[in-house]
């Protein structure tokens, strides 16, 4: 896969917190694992993989809250509760945003749907797209 990025900018619903990053144009997917599910209260997660090392906050990084565990950091906002980002300790191992946070424009569509084994029962995925059992191969390359 090409590593063509786009700098982004993105917050949370209350607007306390605000970020940019370069996400990766072609490493969009749809999360459809149980973690995504009830982290965001949704049927699936749109998660654009990111270089981590790129991340800066404009504003309101005191905010941001982090629960670890379940293989990974998911950040989210203290105040609104607005799922942010998803990351490793180390950031540069990998790095998501949630694409519905995302403010700038950035004409991209998700390219899979990933972890559709532990989908929804009451969810179907798009079949516009791909779908994995888990992550599509080298979406973490
Ligand atoms: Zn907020
Ligand atoms: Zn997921």
């Amino acid at each position: 896969m090409s590593e063509e990025s786009t700098l982004v900018s993105g917050s949370c619903l209350c607007g306390a917190i605000q970020y940019e990053v370069e996400a990766i144009n072609n490493k969009i997917f749809n999360c459809h694992c149980t973690q995504c599910r009830k982290s965001h209260g949704a049927a699936f997660a749109t998660q654009a993989f990111a270089n981590g090392k790129t991340l800066r906050f404009i504003k309101g990084v005191e905010l941001l809250s982090e629960y670890s565990g379940h293989g990974g950091i998911r950040a989210f906002c203290s105040r609104c509760g607005s799922r942010l980002m998803n990351y490793a300790a180390d950031k540069s191992l990998y790095f998501s945003v949630a694409l519905s946070s995302v403010d700038s424009l950035y004409d991209v569509k998700p390219i899979a749907n990933a972890f559709v084994d532990s989908k929804a029962t009451w969810y179907e995925p798009s079949e516009n797209i791909t779908s994995y059992s888990g992550m599509p191969d080298g979406a973490l390359d």
